[in-house]
């Protein structure tokens, strides 16, 4: 269990955070033409969902604001709430197209928590299965990815067209 938080310590996405600029605030002014390149699989009002370019496990992706906030006390409150409830539709999409045996959801807010964009809030999902931390233990710091980047785009993608989700958990009951 430990193994696996503290790899959020890296940054989100090596390269790119070492370069000018905010990441996140990059995607935001994407064209959204583009973001199956960027592997964006979805904009809500306040909020996108993006894949970690360097997944623990396959699914491993972040939900960011728009706005350039480095803590929960200065994002808008729909901001707040639109997160959580993008939330919910990444933890259908994750069941559905990967039946984890559980998640991790976490925030690394300020560098010394381990955050690698410090200055821009953002929520990770990581599908949790058994065994995997022992797995990862022996891999070390060695990423082995589970599955191509552009294989879980394709995956998880159809989860994320369309506005309304078409199964959310709040809609079963
Ligand atoms: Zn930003």
């Amino acid at each position: 269990m430990d193994y696996l938080w503290s790899p959020w310590r890296y940054q989100y996405v090596a390269g790119d955070a070492k370069r000018e600029g905010c990441i996140f605030c990059e995607m935001k002014r994407l064209d959204p033409r583009r973001d199956p390149e960027r592997l964006i699989l979805y904009r809500g009002q306040f909020n996108l969902v993006v894949l970690n370019l360097y997944p623990y496990t396959s699914g491993h992706l972040m939900v960011a604001p728009y706005a350039h906030v480095a803590s929960l006390v200065e994002l808008d409150h729909r901001a707040l709430v639109e997160m959580m409830s993008i939330g919910q539709r990444v933890e259908a999409a994750l069941e559905r197209a990967y039946h984890p045996d559980g998640y991790n959801l976490g925030m690394n807010l300020g560098r010394s928590a381990g955050a690698g964009v410090a200055d821009h809030l953002h929520l990770h999902f990581l599908p949790r299965w058994r065994g995997d931390t022992n797995f990862m233990t022996v891999i070390g710091e060695t990423r082995v990815l589970p599955e191509d980047l552009s294989m879980t785009y394709r995956k998880l993608a159809p989860f994320f067209q369309g506005e309304a989700a078409e199964s959310t958990p709040g809609d079963r009951k």
